[in-house]
Formats: C-alpha cells, sequence, structure tokens
C-alpha cells in the first residue's frame, strides 16, 4: 500500500506542470511587463529570472524575450491569451542569453528575431545552455528545446500598428544586445544592457564598451525604462546605477591586478554602501571577479 501511495505520489507531482504563476502588470497604452525573479536560476523559480514583454496592436503582438523554458513560454503565451486573440507577428530575442530565449518554442509560427551574431550563437549553442539549466532548474525545463530564431534583424524599425519601434544594435552585456525604442509610447526596452536593483551577470561583457553604450542610453528621452532584470522605472536612476556598479568593477579589477592581489583578497574588500540594497550583489560580484580577473591581469603582464 505505501509502495502504491508513493507511486501516486511521484506521478502527480511529475504530470502537473511547473507553475510560474506570471503576473503581468500593463505599463503603457498596449504594454505589458512580467517581471522575473531578482534571484539566480534555481529549482524553486523554475528559472523564471528575466523579465518577458509584450505589445498588442490591431497588426498582432509583439513579444520581447520568452524566458527561460518551453513551459515559461507557453505560460506567457496563456497570458497574453487573456488579453487578446490577435496572432504573435513578431518574437524579439534580446541577446543569446538563455532566460530570454528559451521560451521561443510557445511561439513557433511566429517570425521570431535577433541580430545575426545572436541568432548563430543560440543556433551554435543553445543546447548547451540546456543541459546546464536542466541540471540547475530541472522539473520546470521539461520539454524544451531550442528553437533559434528564424530571422535576423538588421532594420532601423519595425512597425506595428501604431507603435513605430526604432532598433538600437549596441553592445558590452554582450556582443550584440538589441534595444528597442517606442516612439508610439515612449518606452525604452534596454534588454540585459540594464540591470535594476540587482546585480549584473558579466560571463560575456566588454565592461568598457557596456559603460559607453550606457552612456548613449542616457542621452533617448523614454518615458518609460524596460530593464531585462529589475522593475521599470521612469527615471534615469537605472542607468546611473548600472554605470556607477560598472566603473567600481572596472576600477576594482584594475587596481587589484595593479596590486597583485589574489581573487579571495578581492573578494574580501567591503563593497560602498551605495550598492547595499541591490540583489545578488555578493553572488555576482564574486562570478564577475573570477570570470573577467584574468583578462585584466594579462593587461599587467
Ligand atoms: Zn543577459
Amino acid at each position: 500500500m505505501r509502495y502504491i501511495l508513493l507511486l501516486f505520489f511521484l506521478t502527480s507531482l511529475f504530470s502537473k506542470e511547473f507553475d510560474f504563476n506570471l503576473k503581468v502588470l500593463k505599463i503603457a497604452p498596449n504594454t505589458y511587463f512580467v517581471e522575473g525573479k531578482k534571484e539566480y536560476f534555481s529549482q524553486n523559480n523554475g528559472g523564471d529570472i528575466a523579465n518577458s514583454s509584450f505589445i498588442v496592436s490591431n497588426d498582432g503582438v509583439l513579444v520581447i524575450d520568452t524566458g527561460s523554458s518551453y513551459i515559461y513560454g507557453k505560460q506567457l503565451l496563456k497570458e497574453i491569451r487573456k488579453i487578446t486573440n490577435k496572432p504573435i507577428k513578431y518574437v524579439i530575442n534580446t541577446h543569446h542569453h538563455p532566460d530570454h530565449f528559451l521560451g521561443n518554442q510557445a511561439f513557433r509560427g511566429a517570425i521570431i528575431m535577433a541580430s545575426k551574431y545572436t541568432k548563430d550563437y543560440i543556433s551554435k549553442h543553445g543546447d548547451e545552455y540546456i543541459t546546464n539549466l536542466v541540471n540547475i532548474v530541472q522539473y520546470a525545463m521539461k520539454d524544451t528545446e531550442v528553437l533559434a530564431p528564424n530571422k535576423v534583424l538588421n532594420s532601423k524599425y519595425i512597425n506595428l500598428g501604431k507603435h513605430k519601434l526604432k532598433i538600437l544594435y549596441l553592445n558590452g552585456h554582450t556582443q550584440d544586445d538589441l534595444v528597442l525604442y517606442d516612439q508610439y509610447t515612449g518606452v525604452l526596452f534596454v534588454s540585459d544592457l540594464i540591470f535594476y536593483n540587482r546585480a549584473a551577470a558579466t560571463p560575456h561583457a566588454n565592461i568598457k564598451q557596456w559603460i559607453k553604450t550606457l552612456n548613449k542610453l542616457k542621452e533617448i528621452p523614454y518615458k518609460l525604462l524596460v530593464s531585462g532584470h529589475g522593475e521599470v522605472s521612469k527615471s534615469k536612476k537605472p542607468i546611473i546605477q548600472m554605470i556607477s556598479y560598472l566603473k567600481y568593477l572596472d576600477n576594482i579589477l584594475k587596481v587589484s591586478s595593479k596590486k597583485g592581489l589574489g581573487v579571495y583578497e578581492i573578494l574580501e574588500i567591503k563593497k560602498p554602501k551605495e550598492f547595499k540594497d541591490i540583489f545578488m550583489l555578493d553572488e555576482e560580484f564574486e562570478r564577475s571577479i573570477i570570470n573577467l580577473y584574468p583578462k585584466y591581469e594579462d593587461k599587467v603582464e
């Protein structure tokens, strides 16, 4: 009997789909936002750590980033369907990190667009991301397969109903980061060029280039800024915080390499108070130091 109960328990556990409990927020006319958790991938959050957005128009729907799994993508689509039954016309993958494109599978049939670099990177390395995430996130990754973008985005604008979206081809967080500026609503979608109140992930970053890009973003007269991680903001605060953090990171790496410090000595240095409310600060700072320090050490020699 006990054995049967256990079997029943296990079957019910594995047949129930992971529930992301997505909360959709209307942030501007026709514009919706789903915020990811300010955490690292885990079994508990099912990999829901990045933001997704969508714009609804008479011409169809445009989705910006699709989350980190097929199940997430399906549940995002379900939320979109509560608002409109217009077809999903476009999906944009802002860059090649897995929390931004592994939900593509749920949007088969749409024009899935990314920069050439991002499209190629996803086609080549998408499966490696899945293997890695299955190990960390496990159950919520069920049935996830790579659906790479099917169109290279290289135009200056995307027109969608009343919405005219200006496309900016930038870099710094990765080699190719897409930014969309909706001239109808004034919403600026900056992808992972900004992590707001959540420490930045830097595995493919070029810090100097990233700071230059952020200075460009500062000039755009947006009404609302939507970052890849963290809440939306009407102010310039997310850009200022991001520049400040990257400058701190760059400086500590430079100074430490000149002094010949070891990684563990750098990690012991007390961080400035201005960053104290940023989520994941210690974890991401450590990952960044381990990843970036060898490059700074090479420059000194
Ligand atoms: Zn990213």
